[in-house]
């Protein structure tokens, strides 16, 4: 039960020009077939490679609408039924994060599951009969711990979690915006991103230090043959983490070492979160370790599905942080 709930992925991008320039060697090999990724270690070519096996492995041929057609739709229907879903991608700076949450508008097979998921939402919305629908969007950003509106009159102030005998836990004064179609998403999403904390990195220069957490609410309500009225609310988390690398390969100091301790904080957080879910004996479900998770607590586990994208680099030189995308991956399935 507990580990059809939680869906765990792995993408492997191609090379990139900087790892073709350096003549990187490829590690990573997937057997979509079986859902397995394997990594050789390149300073032990004698040792056999490790193997991984996920609820799905995609390479660099596959296209991100396979991926959302395979494993994300299931997930985001849920949400317009009235459960609760979570959809993230992990992994350190540059390994796809972006391309397979946001992606690209062409080709239309790469554009990203977010642009997918409001669709989705939408048609949805369109096609039900006899449902009055209300669907309202937030943003918020969690950076070294504080959690600000990144859709709010004053994106600088810090909000305070709270926890309601009922709603659960919840941001304080972050706002709700009404939506009524694909493109007022995407706009409100981009008006956002521009007020997301952007730091630099020597991995690469725009990487984003903060974590996101973009949320459609769905509220249904549809009157039945004796007139009774019953009401639905669904929701779905669409979360954008930071870089999972370690500070010692960025180069980190001072403010930025802190940041990344932070970060990796919530990282763990989530990965102990997960896999005490999936273990599914565990009575205890440590949501309180990090601001991610505790606001994250009503869509991972109980009720709801999550799906991880771990996204992989293919080259020599990111062997160990592609190692440990995997075995965090792995821990979480
Ligand atoms: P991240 O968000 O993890 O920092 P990005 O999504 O920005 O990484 O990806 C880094 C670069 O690699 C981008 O130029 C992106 O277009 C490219 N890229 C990532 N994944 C793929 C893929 N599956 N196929 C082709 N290009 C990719």
């Amino acid at each position: 039960m507990a580990s059809e709930a939680v869906k765990v992925v792995v993408r492997c991008r191609p090379m990139n020009q900087r790892e073709r320039e350096l003549r990187c060697q490829p590690v990573v090999t997937v057997d979509c077939a079986r859902g397995q990724c394997c990594i050789q270690n390149p300073g032990a070519v004698d040792e056999p490679p490790k193997q991984f096996t996920f609820d799905g492995a995609y390479h660099v041929d596959h296209v991100t609408e396979q991926i959302y057609n395979e494993i994300a739709y299931p997930l985001v229907e849920g949400v317009t039924e009235g459960y609760n879903g979570t959809i993230f991608a992990y992994g350190q700076t540059g390994s796809g994060k972006s391309f397979t949450m946001q992606g690209l508008p062409d080709p239309p097979s790469q554009r990203g599951i977010i642009p997918r998921a409001f669709e989705h939402v939408f048609e949805s919305v369109q096609c039900a009969e006899n449902t009055k629908f209300l669907v309202r969007a937030s943003y918020l950003e969690i950076y070294n711990e504080d959690v600000r509106d990144l859709l709010g009159t004053d994106t600088k102030q810090k909000l305070e979690l709270k926890e309601h005998p009922e709603k659960g836990v919840y941001v304080k004064g972050l706002s709700m915006h009404t939506v009524h179609s694909v493109a007022q998403c995407e706009h409100i999403m981009e008006a956002g991103w521009k007020n997301r904390s952007v730091g630099y990195t020597l991995m690469n220069k725009d990487s984003s230090r903060s974590h996101s957490i973009f949320t459609i609410s769905i509220e249904m309500s549809a009157v039945d043959e004796r007139g009774k009225d019953h009401l639905r609310a669904g929701k779905l988390n669409l979360v954008d983490l930071a870089g999972s690398e370690r500070q010692s390969k960025t180069g980190a100091t001072g403010e930025r070492l802190k940041e990344a301790t932070k970060i990796n904080l919530s990282l763990s957080a989530l990965g102990n979160v997960i896999s005490a879910l999936v273990d599914g004996r565990c009575k205890h479900i440590p949501y309180r370790d990090s601001k991610l998770t505790r606001l994250l607590q009503d869509s991972l586990g109980g009720n709801t599905k999550t799906l991880m994208v771990a996204c992989l680099s293919p080259a020599d030189n990111n062997y160990d942080e592609t190692l440990s995308t995997l075995r965090y991956a792995n821990r979480a399935k």
